[in-house]
């Protein structure tokens, strides 16, 4: 396939030799997605008080990272938590079963990064095995993905985001700390080539640093039936990049691509994408996320469990309901079902509310699954 030419970024097609990752040890015979679990399995919705309801399971698998992400994680890394404090194989697939029967319909799996995990894709698979779960979504960072496309592709997996922010190469090591683009892109171009359904790319919008490659980005779905959607930076980095005059609103995004491409019609996305775009005659989408800006929060239907097993009502919530202990204590799934209830009923209206509550005690998103 045939990359772009787009303003000064010229890339290359990337040239690539399949590398087939080593099957891992499927361990879920020991554990079927459970069909007699106490929650009634009849999908209760999982409501809040202002009516929101709750469908789309975020499970972040790890801390780790092969990236050091300035916005992200710090280079050194963060105070990572020790393997016995995350949730194992089978907690997950536990985990998959409660929400499931709680009217759980979409997982996406984060991190760190996923694809550090090696139980990832029997993850997946189970995930795809489960009742009730329709679609299974991927966060990556990409470094790893033309390795693993082909087990990914077996699994069921209905669509992967790949995080992306700039297509220079010196840039690149710059925003990530490592080398890799032609990796990632690589990566990319798998994914675009296989039969998983849905790919996106996520490039986090920063001023003087990449807010003169959207244009680039946007060339990137002439050829390709993808999405690529600009994120605005969010403040969970424990150095506060945010804070230094990086931040770039949806609002300027939005009108640097209505003013700089004549072609642009409005078009539907998915529920968490406002200003969705495509350029006429190209095969892909753009979006624009406010993540920041918060404008999403009225249409919110996601529920978030860390690594180390918390459930998080809201990416700005700084209180944790402790799953992972509940289930280490035996607690029945009805009860979990109970304290899974009570904790998004207690969400905020907003995620200004939920971040002006409490103290930010955060080092890294990846603390609370991207
Ligand atoms: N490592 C994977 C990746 O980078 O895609 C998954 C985890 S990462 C935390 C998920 C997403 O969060 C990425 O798209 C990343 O760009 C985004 N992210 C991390 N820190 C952020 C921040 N401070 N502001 C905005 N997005 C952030
Ligand atoms: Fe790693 Fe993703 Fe964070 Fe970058 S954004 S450091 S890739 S977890």
């Amino acid at each position: 396939m045939i990359w772009f030419e787009a303003g000064t970024v010229i890339l290359e097609t990337a040239s690539f030799a399949p590398v087939i990752g080593k099957r891992m040890e499927v361990i879920k015979q020991q554990i079927r997605p459970f069909s007699n679990a106490s929650v009634p399995s009849v999908h209760p919705l999982i409501q809040d008080l202002f009516g929101r309801s709750f469908n789309y399971l975020r499970i972040a698998l790890n801390e780790q990272c092969n990236l050091r992400c300035i916005y992200c994680m710090p280079e050194k890394g963060i105070s990572f938590r020790t393997e016995d404090k995350l949730l194992s194989t089978e907690e997950i697939f536990h985990v998959i079963n409660i929400f499931s029967n709680m009217g759980m319909s979409k997982i996406r799996f984060t991190g760190g990064e996923p694809l550090l995990r090696d139980d990832l894709t029997d993850l997946i698979q189970y995930a795809n095995e489960t009742i009730g779960i329709e679609s299974i979504h991927l966060t990556t960072n990409g470094l790893l993905l033309s390795k693993h496309i082909k087990l990914l592709e077996n699994t069921g997996l209905s669509g992967i985001n790949i995080s992306l922010d700039t297509l220079n190469k010196e840039k690149y090591k710059t925003i990530s700390r490592r080398n890799g683009l032609s990796l990632v892109m690589e990566g990319i171009e798998k994914a675009i080539q296989s039969s998983i359904p849905s790919i996106k790319i996520n490039v986090v919008a920063m001023r003087d640093f990449n807010n003169n490659e959207l244009l680039d980005f946007v060339a990137l779905t002439k050829e390709n039936n993808i999405t690529v959607r600009f994120i605005e930076l969010m403040p969970f980095d424990s150095h506060q990049i945010w804070k230094t005059g990086k931040f770039y609103g949806a609002d300027h995004i939005v009108t640097d691509l209505k003013t700089r491409i004549n072609a642009l019609e409005l078009v539907d996305g998915s529920q968490t994408e406002h200003h969705i775009f495509r350029v006429k005659g190209y095969k892909g989408k753009v979006a624009v996320i406010p993540a920041y800006s918060r404008n999403l929060c009225g249409e919110c239907n996601r529920i978030r469990i860390t690594a180390d097993g918390k459930l998080l009502n809201c990416l700005y919530s700084q209180e944790e309901t402790n799953i992972r202990d509940a289930m280490r204590e035996g607690v029945s799934d009805s009860e979990i079902g109970k304290m899974i209830k009570n904790t998004m009923l207690k969400k905020f209206r907003d995620g200004w509310e939920a971040q002006h509550h409490g103290k930010d005690h955060r080092e890294s998103m990846t603390q609370i699954g991207g």
